[in-house]
Order: structure tokens, then C-alpha cells, then sequence
């Protein structure tokens, strides 16, 4: 599952857990986005601490993961070249073992995927599965039915948006994001300025 999570919050981690049981996932890996180019807000965290959320937010489910390769490659993030560096390092770290892949994103911005660099790559090496968020109505997007699949998560009306902006306002964010990222968001006094 590919994000900016700034922060990641408890929509990120129901969307993921549902995916996982729909499709019988051994593993979610959450890779937040390294340089972001379409979003241009001067309060979003830095890529480090954007890491550091999804590590503690993921810490504590057994099938989570956080990964750094769309941090660590510079410039912007394209799904292709993140499902390629997980999937090579999966090869390695397994030994070459065979391995199903789905990539996991909003239905929101699987709209977009026609605009993405490279779809049919993504297309080929992995199976897109859109969850649906509250105010989003699901449309065919147009993408090829045997490869991409919708699913309707319960609904939570949460946004990294209204998290920051709730920050801003002095509004709580507590039970909208996990304990540890509400820490990590007080202790780096992140979004704090509107
Ligand atoms: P922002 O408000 O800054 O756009 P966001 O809440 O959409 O942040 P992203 O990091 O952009 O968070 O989201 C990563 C992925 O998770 C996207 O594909 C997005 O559509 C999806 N997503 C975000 N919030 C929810 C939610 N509440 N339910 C289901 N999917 C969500
Ligand atoms: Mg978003």
C-alpha cells in the first residue's frame, strides 16, 4: 500500500486489513512516498518521520510492514518502481521464492492510474485492489476487470487532510490515528501551523 502518510491514520490500517483478509494476505507492506510532487503544503512531515509513523503505526500487527524504498530513491514515487524494488527484494530475501502481488490504494486515486507512468506495467506485475472511502462513489474506472478489483471497506471518514488540519485548530486527534502516532506527531511538533 502506497501513501504520502502524513501521518498514516486508522482509515490507512482498516482499508489494509481488509484487503488482507478479502485476498488471504501473508503480508501488507505501507510504503510512504519518497519527494512528493503533487502536494505542496509547507507543514507535511519529512520523509524520515513519515517513515517513523508507519513503523510505530505498524508495529503492532504481525502481517504489517513498513518499507523504505520510496523514501531512499530519489525523486518522486511511481507505483511501477516500488512494486519492482519490492519484488526484488522479496526474490532476494526469499531465495527466489513465488510470490502473488496486489497493490493496494484508494479507489480514489486508482481513477488516476491511466495518468500513472507506466500502467500496464503496474498492471502486469501486480493486481490493483481500489477500497473504497467514505464521499468516493465507486466507479469503473475503466481498468481491466481480471486485474483490479473494488472493495468496500466500513466506512471512516479520516483524511491525513482533516488530521492536519485538526492538528492546526487544536481539534483532537486521538482515536483517528494510532497512540504512537499521535506521540511521534506531539514530539515533532508537526502540524502545528495551518
Ligand atoms: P491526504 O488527505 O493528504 O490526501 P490521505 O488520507 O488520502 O491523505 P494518503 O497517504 O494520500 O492519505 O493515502 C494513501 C492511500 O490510502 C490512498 O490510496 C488513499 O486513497 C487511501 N486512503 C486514505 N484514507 C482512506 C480511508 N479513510 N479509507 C480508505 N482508504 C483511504
Ligand atoms: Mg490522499
Amino acid at each position: 500500500m502506497g501513501g504520502s502518510f502524513d501521518p498514516i491514520h486508522l482509515g490507512h490500517l482498516v482499508a489494509a486489513s481488509e484487503a488482507a483478509h478479502r485476498f488471504d494476505l501473508d503480508r501488507v507492506v505501507f510504503s510512504p512516498t519518497g519527494e512528493s510532487y503533487h502536494k505542496q503544503t509547507d507543514t507535511r512531515a519529512p520523509s524520515e518521520v513519515r517513515y517513523l509513523m508507519t513503523v510505530v503505526a505498524t508495529a503492532a500487527d504481525p502481517r504489517f510492514h513498513a518499507t523504505r524504498v520510496d523514501i531512499d530513491r530519489p525523486g518522486p514515487t511511481y507505483t511501477a518502481e516500488t512494486l519492482k524494488d519490492l519484488q526484488s527484494a522479496f526474490a532476494e530475501e526469499s531465495g527466489g521464492q513465488d510470490a502473488e502481488w496486489f497493490f493496494i490504494t484508494g479507489a480514489d486515486a486508482l481513477a488516476d492510474i491511466l495518468g500513472w507512468r507506466d500502467p500496464d506495467r503496474i498492471l502486469d506485475s501486480a493486481h490493483l485492489v481500489g477500497v473504497t472511502r467514505p464521499g468516493h462513489v465507486l466507479e469503473d474506472p475503466g481498468l481491466p476487470q481480471d486485474r483490479v478489483s473494488l472493495i468496500e471497506i466500513p466506512a471512516l471518514a479520516i483524511s491525513s487532510t482533516d488530521i492536519r488540519r485538526r492538528v492546526a485548530a487544536g481539534a483532537p486527534i486521538q482515536y483517528l490515528v494510532p497512540s504512537g502516532v499521535a506521540h511521534l506527531i506531539d514530539k515533532y511538533r508537526l502540524y502545528r501551523s495551518a
